[in-house]
């Protein structure tokens, strides 16, 4: 932990880094930084989060698999046609969940690791394009099937990290799906390649605490008061 840290780039005072997430982005200018042996480092600009109508927050407590996590960061992705956001879930022990917020749905990730068939199987789908859409891959007992594929940018990120995404950074992404909201999703980009699996949620499933206040807007009687 850096305690009393400032922003190499602009001065300003910056939060101690997380454990297990060495990366935090200044709020005052942007600077992506790296925290790392009690040395920060300013590595490029993260980009500002664009106004959104999220309910979520930085600071949104959530309930997933019988614990609750904390948001502590997001990435906001984009491609041609749309853009949504990334949030960071950190969960009591360190366990991390990505929750992709998509259509008033909550896309819940944990990190997974294919045989290395299925790994293949997903690296050939890649290349194939658009033309996969509809072929499936098994991951353990379920099987999944293409739902998209496509070229990705990382639009902007704020919050505590687990790795470098500059603004503008892209990214490869396969997204696939179960009948039953069930998902499976392969990405790769210049940093490797990583695969996750999850579900689709509801947000009263996910029993949300700290939603952010909006004007105009309501806060749902699932509100929780962790
Ligand atoms: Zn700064």
């Amino acid at each position: 932990m850096v305690g009393g840290a400032n922003c190499p780039q602009c001065g300003a005072a910056v939060e101690a880094a997380m454990p297990g997430l060495p990366v935090t982005t200044c709020s005052s200018c942007d600077a992506m930084l790296v925290i790392s042996d009690g040395q920060i480092s300013a590595v490029g600009d993260s980009g500002r989060v664009p106004f959104d109508v999220s309910p979520l927050q930085v600071g949104t407590t959530l309930q997933v698999e019988g614990a609750r996590g904390e948001i502590v960061g997001r990435e906001r992705w984009g491609w041609e046609r749309g853009s949504w956001n990334e949030w960071l879930l950190y969960l009591p022990g360190g366990d991390l969940r990505w929750v992709a917020e998509e259509s008033g749905l909550y896309m819940v990730m944990s990190p997974a690791n294919p045989r290395s068939d299925v790994v293949n199987r997903l690296k050939e789908i890649d290349r194939h394009d658009n033309a996969a859409l509809g072929m499936t891959v098994q991951h353990e007992n379920t099987v999944y099937t293409v739902a998209d594929i496509k070229t990705i940018r990382c639009i902007a990120s704020e919050g505590h990290l687990p790795e470098v995404i500059t603004a503008n950074f892209p990214r490869e992404s396969i997204d696939l799906r179960t009948g039953d909201g069930g998902a499976f999703t392969f990405q790769s980009d210049r940093n490797g390649a990583s695969c996750w699996v999850g579900r689709y949620y509801e947000l009263a499933e996910l029993r949300p605490g700290n939603l952010r206040a909006m004007e105009g807007w309501n806060r749902p009687r699932f509100e929780v008061s962790a």
